[in-house]
């Protein structure tokens, strides 16, 4: 059984802008159902921090255009500048699936990772994340994970990971994403599995079917499709309009099938749109999964996604010390709220 657990809390003191009304802010401490981690719900954070959230259209540009110059991920130099798997692995020396082009990582973050090359296009604004687009990259990477299971099995733990712009943590602005490899699991993967080994064994059912099945009634939940629901988490991670989705009786990433891989390249899609709308320019998924050796029923693969702050003069990172050296969670609004804005986003359009 899930448990949501919230505590309220206030500060009171006398406000300068106001004139020196006293004022009550309120924060609201969420224990994740699983982690057991602490989110701080920070009532009127996102009206205070929302100017930084949103780019300078003329830097943004001027972004643009700079890199554009020797471009590595662009057409251009894309066979000239990418490193080359070697020909036992791969024949051709790169993986092409349709408008993506998989290359080794050149210094990436595990023993094992790869670069998806999205797009033709050096930049896209967040509208323009067709699911084509993303699902391409989500193929790719499956072939280079079926390769690799082939000639390297004790390397069983896979994380799908998009970081888009600097703000973000890229030092690329083309589009691309990034799978990441290695024979350990990710702390926060790591953590996700005991907790939820320890859940089926206190309440003789999965975590995540349990989650499905309490939050398919919530304000939270935003919609499925195919087999993968979305929703936005009762206590977020990092907060910064923060959205999960899991994909049902899914444990680990070579499991999931293309209508799966569909359900998931189209809500990052739709999410974006919303961002999009919101004036964001910038965000970070990943997607994490079990052990790519055996099936687990008490785990399920899951997303998560947040979007950044803009690209402005003024460099502002969300990436402050509570979430980033504290460990603990913080949203800058309720996640029922923002639930709400993206169910209206949503339904305003044709597609969704
Ligand atoms: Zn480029």
């Amino acid at each position: 059984m899930i448990i949501f657990q919230k505590t309220e809390k206030t500060s009171k003191m006398l406000n300068p802008l106001k004139n020196f009304m006293e004022e009550t802010v309120t924060f609201e401490y969420r224990t994740d159902p699983l982690t057991e981690r602490n989110s701080t719900i920070i009532g009127g954070m996102l009206g205070y921090v929302s100017k930084f959230l949103t780019s300078d259209q003329d830097l943004l540009n001027l972004l643009v255009e700079k890199t554009r110059i020797n471009c590595p991920f662009c057409p251009e130099n894309v066979q000239t500048k990418t490193p080359m798997f070697q020909r036992s692995f791969v024949k051709e020396g790169r993986i092409t699936i349709g408008d993506a082009f998989i290359v080794p990582n050149l210094l990436g973050h595990a023993e094992r990772s790869i670069l998806a090359i999205l797009s033709k296009q050096h930049h896209l604004q967040l509208k323009e994340f067709a699911p084509k687009i993303i699902l391409d990259g989500f193929r790719g990477g499956v072939v280079y994970l079926k390769r690799l299971e082939e000639l390297d099995p004790v390397i069983r733990f896979p994380a799908f990971v998009f970081n888009y712009l600097p703000p973000a943590g890229s030092s690329i602005v083309h589009p691309h994403m990034q799978v990441l490899v290695r024979d350990r699991p990710f702390y926060l993967v790591k953590l996700m599995l005991e907790k939820s080994l320890k859940y089926s064994e206190k309440n003789d059912s999965s975590y995540w079917a349990d989650l499905l099945m309490t939050e398919r009634k919530s304000q939270r939940f935003l919609f499925r499709k195919n087999r993968v629901e979305w929703l936005v988490p009762f206590a977020p991670l990092r907060g910064m309009n923060e959205v999960q989705a899991v994909v049902q009786g899914r444990s680990h990433l070579p499991e999931l099938d293309d209508d799966a891989w569909s359900g998931l390249a189209e809500g990052i899609s739709r999410i974006l749109r919303f961002y999009d709308e919101e004036g964001y320019s910038s965000f970070n998924i990943i997607i994490m999964s079990g052990p790519t050796d055996e099936h687990l029923d008490y785990f399920d693969v899951n997303l998560r996604m947040i979007s950044r702050p803009g690209v402005r003069a003024e460099c502002f990172t969300d990436s402050w010390a509570l979430p980033y050296l504290l460990w603990d969670g913080e949203a800058v609004e309720q996640p029922e709220k923002l639930a709400g804005r993206i169910k209206k986003f949503l339904l305003n359009r044709e597609d969704s």
